[in-house]
């Protein structure tokens, strides 16, 4: 769960006591140093810390357990997650000398932006974006009819759920994004919209920056399962939503999963009003082993119970997420099983004509079958929206544009 580089080194030791633990809650207690036991008077307690990915909590146990008063924590976290800094050199309220301690923690520029394309159809914004390590990921940025832009954020490379329809999976698992990998995706979003004049009120703090031109949602939903990528996903919600931070309300965010049961309840806990989307894409367990390994260790009923057993949330919206694949998932008694439970759980359901991709198996339905689909399950009593995927232009199936890059 912890990813720590030298297990000896006291850094990593005092980045474990700082991080474990974090999903329930169980920060280190103020002056609990046992960890450290070890370290040299001259030892830099943030050298090769992943600061980028520290929720603000964690940050100040972390400059505590440093000696550091905890009002500098609070002002690098506004450094990090307000004004997007990534330079140490221009943090100038933070002493210097405590400036040169934190330039050898982990790298702030933890990806690089090397491919972006632009939708002449929706003006959509596919961005590929390659970690420290070399891999690419995406993220796609959303104009949509209402005005609002929203931001689909990837929470891996590569994704090992392998469901059959999916560019993603065909591309090499290499690994999980950390937080502060998630988090700086939006930082990007952000970064471009005010170059290019988006900026709008509400700011923490009242600054006119970069992030008074945030996104208004964002959606777990490039590639990756999140849910496979739980710590990481948690804490860069836990940034995302801080009023001191991003500023995001859980309620513009949702998490999407293929059905990782496990981890439903675990991130429901935790992030209470944040929307969660179901990919279903198959009524039948028949047809989703096919298509979704994960049903076979998870059917379809198990989670739909899942989902019910979740404590109330006044805010948590549920959508089922089902990409219409021509002969496969699009006949009547499809759209009224989907209707069915969409009812039982009061779900949103978002149908999605598919997106062919170079080498896909599947295809889309014609026009007329997906109009009867949508018309025979909202007529069966569901909350149905058709939605077409953005930017067909350029790539729009999740992971595309990222294999085009890889190869
Ligand atoms: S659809 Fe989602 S969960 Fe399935 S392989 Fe693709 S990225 Fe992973």
């Amino acid at each position: 769960m912890i990813r720590v580089q030298s297990p000896s080194s006291s850094a990593a030791l005092l980045l474990f006591a700082v991080t474990s633990g974090r999903l329930t809650g169980t920060l280190p207690r103020p002056g609990r140093r046992a960890c450290c036991a070890g370290m040299t008077e001259n030892a830099n307690p943030f050298r090769e810390i992943d600061l980028l990915s520290l929720p603000r909590p964690a940050l100040k146990a972390l400059f505590q357990a440093a000696g550091q008063p905890a009002f500098r924590a609070e002002q690098l976290f506004r450094w990090l997650h307000v004004r997007l800094e990534r330079d140490w050199t221009r943090m100038t309220d933070l002493p210097a000398g405590l400036r040169a301690q934190l330039a050898e923690a982990r790298t702030l520029a933890v990806l690089t932006a090397t491919l972006e394309r632009v939708s002449a159809l929706d003006a959509s914004q596919k961005i590929v974006l390659l970690t420290d390590a070399g891999h690419a990921i995406e993220t796609v940025i959303m104009p949509m009819d209402s005005g609002h832009v929203t931001q689909c954020l990837s929470s891996q490379v590569g994704c090992k759920m392998a469901c059959d329809f999916c560019a993603t999976a065909r591309l090499p698992v290499r690994q999980d994004l950390t937080a502060g990998q998630i988090v700086e995706q939006v930082a990007y979003a952000c970064r471009l919209g005010f170059a290019l004049g988006l900026r709008r009120g509400g700011v923490a703090g009242g600054e006119d920056g970069p992030l008074s031109a945030r996104p208004h949602n964002l959606v777990f939903m490039g590639m990756g399962e999140p849910l496979d990528n739980l710590q990481a996903v948690s804490d860069a919600l836990d940034i995302l939503c801080d009023a001191k931070g991003f500023d995001f309300s859980p309620r513009r965010i949702t998490v999407s999963t293929s059905g990782l049961a496990k981890n439903v309840a675990k991130l429901a806990a935790a992030h209470p009003n944040v929307n969660l989307a179901w990919s279903l894409t198959a009524t039948t367990d028949e047809v989703r082993d096919r298509l979704m390994p994960v049903n076979k260790g998870v059917p379809i009923r198990r989670m739909v119970d899942v989902l019910l057993a979740l404590p109330p949330s006044p805010h948590r919206k549920i959508t089922f997420e089902y990409a219409l694949l021509k002969g496969v998932n699009d006949t009547d008694d499809d759209a009224l099983r989907l209707a069915e439970m969409a009812r039982e759980l009061n779900a949103h359901v978002n149908a999605i004509p598919f997106n062919a991709w170079p080498g896909a198996d599947y295809q889309r339905p014609e026009r007329l079958v997906i109009q009867r689909f949508v018309d025979v399950a909202r007529r069966a009593g569901a909350s149905i929206t058709l939605r077409e995927s953005k930017g067909q232009d350029i790539g729009a199936a999740c992971g595309q544009l990222a294999g085009e890059k890889a190869a």
